[in-house]
Parts: C-alpha cells; sequence; structure tokens
C-alpha cells in the first residue's frame, strides 16, 4: 500500500487533475481559457513521472483536464503509457491506479477518437453541456450566435452517441454531463438540461458558478444556488437523496420514477453555499509542470527542477510529499465566512483553465 501523507487538515491524497493543455476551442465566460500555452510544456515522460510519483502518495484516480484535453495531440498515447500504473495489484507499496477519467467539451469527439480513448484504456469520460438550444449554448461557450451554438450543440450531442457506442455506459458511471449554471446565463436551461439528461440515461452534474480565476466577473448574485436547482428539477420530478460520496464534489439525487434508468441521477456541485474541502483530496498539476493544493490556489509548486534534465522519481515524491503536507487550502469554506464584497474582491487565484478546472 502507497505512503499515504496527510495535509494540515488531515486529508490524504486521491485524486491528481492533470492539465494536457490551458488552450480550450470554446470560450466560456465563466472560465475564460488563455488562447495560448505556456512555455515549457511537460513531455510524455515527465507526465508519466508525475503521475507515478503521485501513485506512490496515494492517488489512485487521474482525471485528464485543460482547457481542452483533446486538443492534446498525445493523449491517447498518454493513457495507454499509464496502463502499467492500472495493472499494480490494490496492495502494491508503489501504490496503484484504480481509474482514468477525462472532462472534455466534447466538441472534437468524433466515433473514432472516442473508440481509440476506450482501446487506449480511459475509464470515463465527463462531457460538458451549459444548454439545450443553440442560444443558450452560444452564450455560455462564449460563441458569436445561434447558429455556432447549435452546431457545437450537435457536436456534444454526437459525442455522448459516440462515447455510448465505444463503450462508455451511462449506466456504470462512465458517461457524464456538467453543466455551470448561472443565474442570467443559463438558468432557464435546468429542466431542460435535465430531461436531456433523462433522456439520454446520464448522470446530470449542475456547478454552482464560481470565483476561479480573476476574469470571469464573479458576483454570489449570479450564483444559483444548489439548493435551488434541486428544489426545481424535483418539482418536475421527484427526488431522492443519495448523499456525497466520501471526497467527492457533487451531492446526488436519485429520480423517484426511476426515468432515464440506472445511470440517470442528479448532482449538484456546491462550491459556494455548500463547500466540502473538509475532506479534499484532490492536487492538480498544470500542461508546465506546476502542483497547485487548491481550484483557488494563485501560486503553485514548479515540479521541473526534480523533471529535467531527467525525471529524479525519490526527489519528485519528496518535493511532491513535503508539498501536500504543509497544505491547509480550505478556500471554499474560508469564502463563506467572508462577506459578500470580501468574497468579490478577495483572494487571486490562478486561472481555471491552466489549472484544470
Ligand atoms: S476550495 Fe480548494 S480545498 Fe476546497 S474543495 Fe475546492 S479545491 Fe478543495
Amino acid at each position: 500500500m502507497a505512503e499515504c501523507p496527510l495535509d494540515l487538515h488531515g486529508r490524504p491524497l486521491g485524486v491528481l487533475r492533470l492539465s494536457l493543455t490551458a488552450r480550450c476551442n470554446l470560450a466560456c465566460p465563466y472560465c475564460c481559457p488563455d488562447t495560448e500555452d505556456p512555455p515549457g510544456l511537460l513531455t510524455l515522460p515527465e507526465r508519466l513521472a508525475l503521475v507515478e510519483a503521485t501513485v506512490g502518495l496515494g492517488v489512485h484516480t487521474l482525471r485528464l483536464t485543460g482547457g481542452e484535453p483533446l486538443l492534446h495531440r498525445g493523449l491517447e498515447e498518454l493513457i495507454a503509457a499509464l496502463q502499467p500504473l492500472r495493472r499494480r495489484e490494490p496492495g502494491d507499496p508503489r501504490g496503484a491506479l484504480r481509474e482514468i477519467a477525462l472532462t472534455s467539451n466534447g466538441v472534437l469527439l468524433g466515433a473514432e477518437r472516442a473508440r481509440q480513448l476506450k482501446a487506449a484504456g480511459l475509464d470515463r469520460i465527463t462531457l460538458s453541456l451549459d444548454g439545450t438550444d443553440g442560444a443558450s449554448v452560444a452564450r455560455m461557450a462564449g460563441l458569436g450566435g445561434a447558429a455556432a451554438g447549435g452546431a457545437v450543440l450537435e457536436k456534444v450531442l454526437a459525442a455522448i452517441r459516440h462515447a455510448r457506442e465505444a463503450g462508455f455506459d451511462p449506466a456504470r458511471g462512465q458517461l457524464k454531463l456538467n453543466a455551470v449554471i448561472t443565474r442570467s446565463g443559463n438558468a432557464d436551461q435546468l429542466l431542460p438540461l435535465a430531461a436531456l439528461a433523462r433522456e439520454q440515461g446520464l448522470e446530470l452534474r449542475l456547478i454552482e458558478f464560481m470565483d476561479v480565476g480573476n476574469r470571469n466577473g464573479w458576483e454570489p448574485e449570479q450564483v444559483l444556488p444548489a439548493a435551488e436547482m434541486v428544489a426545481r428539477i424535483g418539482a418536475a420530478w421527484p427526488l431522492e437523496p443519495v448523499g456525497r460520496a466520501p471526497h467527492g464534489t457533487a451531492s446526488r439525487w436519485r429520480y423517484c420514477d426511476g426515468g432515464g434508468g440506472p445511470g440517470a441521477h442528479l448532482g449538484v456541485v456546491a462550491s459556494i453555499t455548500a463547500p466540502f474541502c473538509g475532506d479534499c483530496n484532490r492536487l492538480r498539476i498544470t500542461a508546465d509542470g506546476r502542483a497547485f493544493t487548491c481550484l483557488f490556489a494563485a501560486t503553485g509548486l514548479d515540479l521541473r527542477p526534480w523533471l529535467r534534465p531527467h525525471p529524479d522519481p525519490a526527489a519528485l515524491e519528496a518535493a511532491l510529499r513535503g508539498l501536500w503536507r504543509e497544505r491547509r487550502d480550505r478556500w471554499s469554506e474560508e469564502r463563506a465566512s467572508l462577506s459578500a464584497a470580501a468574497a468579490v474582491s478577495g483572494a487571486r487565484h490562478a486561472e481555471m483553465a491552466y489549472l484544470g478546472g
């Protein structure tokens, strides 16, 4: 069993969110992605060394993110190269990777790409869709107009089909849908998104609008609280609570009518109104090799000194262990105790697309 350091709040390390690029092919106003990647991007051997080091410290789940990770040409090669970490026995003292997941906007997920990702060894895909008509998709993806929004909507609906046909089974939680909800942007899309997810048999995870980065103009008034989202959907389709899994980000509900089948749960990620920092086990590493211990951190530890000119596994693991042991982040809980003005003007944060969400 890997030796799992605990942070200053007694939290173990469990999930690595590895960003492959800060670039994206959409421009969602709640994220405001960079148009360029930072210099000095990691190479495949460096990413493998990083993942292996974090697995040695207890990471069991890897989530590949961006920007838009499907823009990263070496994605399938990376996933395939990670399989030996998956084939380790659970009790292996070096640790074992249990799952590899991907978060994508789905626009580039064609049928062949979905098959290649499955064949490479990817376990789960979470797609993002913030509306069910061209106008709302365009508004939430920062696109020119309803026609562009409609084209993206078609691509994401096709991506759902491609992923399902490639073997990502919604009933086993291998295919899910994320939607960020803002009061003025797409609150009217709650029921249509829930209806689409039920129709597709998908778990829909509704995400409260967050003060990530420094560019999205976040205001508390723009947050549609999770409780209100659940109440609105529950009024249309009665729900029963399932709870939040340990270290999970989403509180989940089951439809009482069983609509949408075994996979069709409703989840809400309530970072603003019901923070979950208490058991947060997530580390983020950017495409250029900086380790951030919180989505809202301003600075991260540059890991390249232990990766170049060649990865030094022992030194890298020691650096990561030291970083985690000193971790005290719990911004969402701290924000909750701040006044609205202080929360808005509070700390600077690293940009969401750079961090990988
Ligand atoms: S705010 Fe930071 S510590 Fe809290 S749950 Fe999010 S990433 Fe974890």
